[in-house]
């Protein structure tokens, strides 16, 4: 075929000749977020608005549905087979289908943590023309049932894998790709260097990336993980796109086949605490582009933004060019969707007695935490608050200070314990280097703990003088009084004792993060070299030169 880089128009049209539903015709809106890409310093950011597709309620899953049941033998079956988390997208967009196509959805459900727009999901799924069957988990659905994960029948009935995603289904994102060239070719957006998109099974990345190459973009993938490692390998990604390929062949597209497809970078870092669970980078991310005007949830897009915005914040560091990044969203529009009154009677009874298990626990397990640990912290609090109030003002403001989770102030209060807990050791002269790694991890902790985190650094910043007697707060007394003071406070058996040996805790943690650390305690940096030759690639993700991240981690 001619380089696609050559064409003058990208060739939507060269899919057209194959069967589809005919959803997800028009192209999905480009939001561009100018101030937020002044902010963050790249040239042009925007959004690629999937949660404006049609007909139902959005979602980048409508792309692969689109292709998928209107091909044998799911375009044939009255009724599907398909399995998700509860509050799984997926099932949402399935269960969306078979009402619009008079269909009946079998559909296996598995458990996830509680999180934003989880229930609204459930909600939707058990009100369709849906036969819901729960396993406790993936796990025991996989010994239950593992053709529900595997197979493309059980008992004549089709399957639709999880995520939706076969090869005929990527086609929806092969389309996406092509019609993303498409809207650069009218000039809605310059050529993105970089589209950042959330990773589950896979072909959402893979369809781009063949999509992208056939339009004549040399936009690359960031495919950010919201499962586990083992779950979004390398290994995986290059399978999915080798049956893509395969079935273009299949269906007399070779010509396609042949491309080269653009590269996917595959991004771990915003795993976080794991599949289903939201971390606080996420819901930082939702929150930040919430205020664009555009609706995230925490367990896939608010990751994928995430990885965005820590990514922007690496290259402005090393000074690298950002023309153009284009943010994917893959989710459903968040206005609620119409579901049946009593739509939780539909569900099967374990899951309905794992969710009164989990809606009551919640609120004794809140209520014990209130009657010990919160007492007394709040108990040391209230004491050392008397005097706070007067004397939370009057930091240095720190210009240059970026944390996304401590402010200037707590920046100061980490330094100035710093200078007395790590006495001896050999320091940045820029104390507040030792924050800047711990604001990246305490940002990735659970709420609750980085609300104690707070607590416990504004407790040791202020009990200096209910506890230790002295007229200043702790970051305010001279480094000898300083260092006293602490190392008084790290012998105390009491709340306070706990909350500063928290902090001596942190520091450590801080400035062990930190290279120049290293040589003190003979430590010279990771131990393999970054050598050229090869690896494992598992253990090949696991090594960097000092200073810098894992190959699992980096963003090039
Ligand atoms: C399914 C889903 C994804 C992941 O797409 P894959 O093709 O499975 O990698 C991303 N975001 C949302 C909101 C999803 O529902």
């Amino acid at each position: 075929m001619t380089a696609p880089a050559q064409r003058t128009v990208p060739p939507l049209d060269i899919l057209d000749g194959l069967p589809r539903l005919g959803w997800a015709a028009e192209p999905t809106p480009i939001q561009a977020m100018p101030e937020l890409a002044a902010e963050l310093g790249i040239g042009w950011l925007g959004c690629k608005r999937d949660d404006l597709t049609q007909p139902g309620s959005g979602g980048t899953k409508t792309r692969k549905l689109d292709f998928l049941l209107a091909s044998p033998p799911w375009r044939d079956a009255p009724k599907w087979i398909s399995v998700g988390a509860i509050g799984s997208g997926h099932l949402v967009a399935c269960t969306a289908a078979a009402t619009r196509l008079g269909r009946q959805l079998e559909a296996h459900l598995f458990w996830e943590p509680m999180s934003a727009g989880v229930l609204d999901n459930l909600a939707y799924t058990a009100s369709g023309p849906t036969t819901l069957i729960y396993h406790s988990s993936r796990i025991a659905l996989a010994l239950r049932r593992p053709g529900v994960l595997t197979a493309l029948h059980m008992a004549g009935v089709p399957v639709i894998p999880p995520g939706g995603t076969t090869p005929v289904a990527m086609l929806g994102l092969v389309r996406a790709g092509l019609e993303l060239a498409g809207q650069v070719h009218r000039g809605e957006l310059p050529e993105p260097q970089r589209i950042y998109v959330s990773l589950g099974s896979g072909g959402t990345a893979v369809g781009l990336a063949v999509g992208l190459a056939l339009g004549g973009l040399r936009t690359v993938v960031h495919a950010v993980a919201a499962v586990e490692r083992a779950l979004a390998t390398r290994t995986r990604l290059r399978r999915q796109m080798h049956g893509l390929l395969e079935y273009l062949r299949e269906i007399g597209l070779p010509e396609l086949a042949d491309v080269e497809p653009n590269a996917v970078v595959i991004n771990y870092s915003q795993v976080g605490p794991g599949y289903g669970r939201a971390s606080g980078s996420s819901l930082d991310a939702v929150g930040v582009l919430k205020r664009q005007g555009i609706g995230l949830e925490p367990i896939y897009t608010g990751k994928a933004m995430a990885a965005l915005l820590v990514d922007a914040e690496i290259a402005r560091r090393e000074n690298r060019p950002m023309d153009a990044w284009l943010f994917w969203n893959t989710v459903r529009r968040p206005e609620p969707m119409q579901v049946v009154d009593g739509w939780r009677t539909r569900l099967p009874p374990a899951l309905i007695a794992r969710l009164q298990q989990v809606e009551g626990v919640s609120g004794s397990v809140r209520a014990a935490q209130r009657s010990r640990r919160w007492f007394l912290l709040g108990t040391m609090a209230t004491v050392a608050g008397v005097t706070a109030l007067v004397r939370m003002s009057g930091y240095p403001t720190l210009p240059h200070w970026r944390g996304k989770e401590f402010t200037a102030s707590e920046a100061h209060i980490l330094a100035a314990a710093a200078s007395a807990l790590l006495a001896g050791a050999p320091l940045p002269d820029d104390r507040t280097a030792i924050a800047e790694p711990l604001d990246r991890y305490v940002a990735a902790l659970p709420p609750k703990l980085r609300t104690e985190i707070h607590a416990l650094i504004w407790l040791v910043e202020q009990a200096s003088t209910p506890l230790g007697a002295q007229l200043h707060r702790m970051s305010e007394l001279p480094l000898a009084t300083r260092t006293a003071y602490l190392s008084g406070m790290v012998q105390r058996r009491d709340v306070a004792g706990d909350a500063a040996r928290g902090l001596r805790d942190l520091v450590v943690l801080g400035y062990y993060a930190l290279p120049m650390a290293w040589s003190s305690i003979g430590f010279s940096g990771p131990l393999v070299p970054d050598t050229p030759r090869p690896r494992r690639a598992i253990y090949a993700l696991l090594v960097a030169p000092a200073g810098r991240l894992p190959a699992g981690m980096r963003t090039e």
